[in-house]
């Protein structure tokens, strides 16, 4: 038997809820969330450090308060949810296709959707570090539910792989349980995480940050009894010679995130190369029609109010398109990013059919000091506002206005770019 629902949103994360509250607040009457998990609040739920919310609620909260807030708001009414109940299938029709042990194999029809499914962890089988598989091994996130929700600890002497921010916020935990973190490597010449990650998770508590390091080998067979990590050149090879060890008895890897696709692709939707997520246009939909993407499944977001802002757009354009107010033009302006922006989101952006103020949002390929971010409509330059520093650990964002956008008819494209002055 096949249910039917205007909306469906896959993944009860951050931006699932987001984007469920803001089509419910849209109009759109019939909506459900679909969430693999036992409970809705995705990630955040083992994120119980604070931080959240400064930017939505003007507060500094726990993940798992940040998300409660959302909750209380989507179960206010007006949207259904299954819970313990995963995605295995989505089509290009909206055919939806889950899997509970309560229902076992269900069947939604919906008239459009919104990916919310998250990303993953990079695993180590991803990184060719020679050495045994030894126990003692987890992703930083592995870590991070262990400690923060089932209660367990990994080990006591650590060592961290990456410092993206998971890896760097699991320094201070381990810390905090009582472990040694002996320090973290970073490949790059710099840090994959937040500036103030950096400063409070490491510096405070005295532990090193070896930028240009990478582990070269593990040892131990059935446990990790050591690890060895050398400085590596421009080109990431390791320089024989460097080579130090550190006894201990516990690796965690925090080697980057990646967009949770494979539904995307089921349903034939067009993944960027550079973020891996979904390409979008300015209404966060996808080049499939009626499907739309926000949150961590469309880019590796790393401040959670940007995922929920964003995914109130993906939410309240599906109910648009549900209600057949979404206009189509047929104009698609490709933002194209270069000179030192690596991406942008959204891909392409229809003039007419933007909103008054378009929020577009990118990342830059290098650590930059005193750069400008520059916005070009063809060949004029719109925008040019100085950076102190760009990271790209740190996303970036540039309001576009509608009027200037309009004021450049037979506009053919949209250029981010990084320049000296
Ligand atoms: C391990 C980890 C730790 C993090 N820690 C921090 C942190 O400390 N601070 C911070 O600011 N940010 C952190 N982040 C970033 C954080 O992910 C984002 O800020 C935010 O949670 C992203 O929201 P989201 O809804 O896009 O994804 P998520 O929170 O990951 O939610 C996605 C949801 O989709 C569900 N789902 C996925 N596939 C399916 C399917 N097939 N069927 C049904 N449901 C599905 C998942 O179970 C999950 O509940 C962390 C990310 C990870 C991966």
């Amino acid at each position: 038997m096949t249910v039917n629902y205007d909306i469906v949103v896959i993944g009860g994360g951050p931006a699932g809820l987001a984007a469920a509250i803001a089509a419910r607040d849209a109009g759109c009457a019939s909506i459900l969330v679909i969430e693999r998990d036992r409970e809705l609040g995705g990630i955040l739920n083992q994120c119980i450090h604070n931080g959240f919310g400064l930017i939505t609620f003007d507060e500094e909260l726990t993940g798992p308060e940040y998300a409660a807030r959302f909750e209380k708001l989507a179960l206010e009414g007006g949207i259904d949810f299954m819970l313990d109940t995963m995605v295995i299938d989505v089509s290009s029709d909206k055919l939806v296709t889950a899997v509970s042990q309560a229902e076992g194999m269900q069947f939604i029809q919906a008239k459009a959707i919104v990916l919310a499914m998250g990303c993953r962890e990079r695993p180590r089988g991803a990184l060719n570090i020679p050495g045994y598989r030894p126990a003692g091994i987890y992703s930083a996130g592995t870590a991070q539910r262990l400690v923060n929700i089932e209660g367990f600890m990994p080990g006591r002497e650590v060592v961290i792989l990456g410092s993206g921010d998971i890896g760097l916020i699991m320094a201070r935990r381990m810390t905090f349980e009582g472990a040694h973190v002996a320090c973290v490597a970073e490949l790059m010449p710099y840090s994959g995480g937040l500036k103030r990650n950096i400063v409070q998770c490491l510096d405070d508590f005295g532990i090193p940050l070896l930028l240009s390091h990478t582990v070269v080998r593990i040892e131990g067979q059935k446990r990790v009894e050591a690890v060895v990590i050398a400085e590596v050149d421009g080109h990431g090879k390791p320089i024989p010679g460097t080579e130090v060890t550190y006894p201990c008895d516990t690796l965690l890897l925090s080697v980057g995130l990646i967009p949770e696709n494979e539904l995307s692709l089921t349903a034939g939707v067009e993944l960027s190369p550079v973020t891996r997520g979904p390409v979008v246009n300015e209404v966060l939909e996808t080049k499939v029609d009626g499907i739309f993407a926000a949150g961590n499944v469309l880019h590796v977001h790393d401040l959670v109010d940007y995922v929920s802002q964003e995914a109130a757009v993906a939410g309240r354009n599906a109910a648009a398109y549900v209600a057949g107010s979404l206009e189509e033009n047929g104009v698609s302006v490709p933002v194209t990013a270069t000179d030192g922006v690596r991406y942008t989101v959204p891909q392409s952006i229809d003039p007419e059919r933007m909103p008054d103020e378009l929020t577009v949002r990118f990342r830059v390929g290098n650590v930059y000091e005193n750069r400008y971010v520059s916005v070009y409509l063809d060949g004029d330059r719109i925008y040019h506002r100085k950076r102190m520093i760009m990271a790209p650990g740190e996303m970036e964002q540039v309001v576009l206005k509608k009027a200037e956008l309009l004021a450049h008819p037979g506009l053919a494209s949209i250029t981010f770019k990084l320049e000296e002055a």
